[in-house]
């Protein structure tokens, strides 16, 4: 009863605090936040513009064309905390737009992280989410999460294989009996693509682009696999030479190429997790494939490449933007029969080190 009016007055979180988009699920009401992880700054100080509100989807709008005056920053790369301070601002601020009728209960949240994260790393996670104002933290591995929220049955005696990728990084899981069989993750993701097709425009065509047009164009005209309409799309940079602006036009054959070395990682991550998997349950992937999850799971032809290279049946998850968030929130749903996998707060022999 106690339980349902705390519920009540402060509903439980569950946050995918991801290097490139952030969501926020609400128990009983989903996802009710999804930005982009990006704060603006005034230049040369540590500020948040508009008085702490130039948060997510508008900060994401300044990045790459800020007048002189702003920055935009992402608190996180590679999938791990960069800038502690800001991502604690950036927490705050989705937290309390997430739920603002807390008065002054503190929400109990799940956060999704990556499997690769280390004891340090995940205290800033810990320090941050507090000082934001969560009450009881409860960490979840993001590939869990993925699968979770896609639907696999990983808790039974079955594997079930998951590669979630982001903006910073790719994760790997196998799974069975609700455990991580075996896992990779690496600093490989839609960011390591985008400074691939800046290098590619700088060396082939002498122009040199930013990270926001590179991903644009990737979005436009990336992909995987030979798709049936190779297009054109064009660019618009600078020249590496004169330093004046200049367009050029751009196939996706050639995405298609800078995007190579990444893709080659993922599909080496894949391969490297099923290496390490016994007989029996490599049998049952063969049966089960492979879902993708993570916003860079839409790259068109993604799925036939990796099945190609990895002789996976190989899926996307329903809605591989929200799984991890989705999977978050269903943890908190069946918070009890989750909470062995979840790495507490209280549990950080650290946590309370610095607080
Ligand atoms: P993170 O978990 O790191 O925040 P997301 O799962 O939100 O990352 O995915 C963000 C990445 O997905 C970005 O690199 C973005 O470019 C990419 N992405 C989003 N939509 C698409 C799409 N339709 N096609 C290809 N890539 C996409
Ligand atoms: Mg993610």
């Amino acid at each position: 009863m106690l339980n349902r009016l705390r519920q009540w007055m402060c509903p439980d979180l569950a946050i995918d605090l991801g290097t490139a988009n952030t969501l926020i699920a609400v128990q009983g009401s989903g996802i009710v936040l999804d930005e982009p992880s990006v704060v603006a700054l005034e230049k040369g100080s540590r500020r948040i513009l508009g008085r702490g509100t130039a948060v997510g989807k508008l900060a994401r709008q300044m990045m790459g064309r800020t007048p002189d005056s702003i920055t935009a920053v992402r608190p996180l790369k590679d999938g791990v905390i960069q800038d502690f301070e800001l991502c604690e601002a950036m927490l705050h601020y989705f937290i309390r737009k997430a739920s603002p009728q807390r008065r002054g209960l503190r929400p109990r949240i799940v956060i999704a992280v990556p499997g690769g994260i280390t004891p340090v790393e995940k205290r800033a996670v810990f320090n941050s989410a507090e000082r934001a104002g969560a009450g009881r933290i409860y960490l979840v591995d993001e590939a869990r999460a993925a699968s979770i929220g896609a639907g696999l049955p990983i808790s039974e005696p079955m594997a079930s294989m998951v590669c979630d990728i982001g903006g910073g990084t790719t994760e790997v899981a196998i799974l069975s009996l609700g455990e991580i069989i075996s896992s990779q993750s690496i600093r490989v993701g839609g960011d390591a693509m985008d400074q691939a097709i800046v290098g590619y425009l700088r060396r082939h065509y002498s122009l040199r682009v930013g990270l926001a047009t590179a991903e644009n164009l990737r979005l436009e005209i990336g992909s995987a696999h030979p798709i049936e309409s190779e297009t054109t799309a064009e660019v618009s940079g600078a020249d590496v030479v004169s330093g004046l602006p200049r367009k050029a036009t751009i196939t996706s054959e050639e995405v298609r190429e800078a995007l190579a070395e990444s893709l080659e990682a993922i599909v080496d991550a894949v391969r490297g997790t099923l290496d390490t998997t016994g007989p029996d349950l490599a049998a049952d992937l063969v049966q089960q494939g492979l879902v993708l999850a993570g916003g860079g799971a839409l790259l068109p032809g993604l799925d036939r490449f990796l099945a190609e290279h990895t002789g996976l049946p190989v899926r996307l998850a329903g809605d591989p933007l929200t799984a991890v968030a989705t999977g978050a929130q269903i943890c908190l749903e069946h918070f009890n029969n989750w909470r062995s996998s979840l790495h507490s707060s209280d549990d950080d022999p650290w946590n309370r080190f610095d607080a």
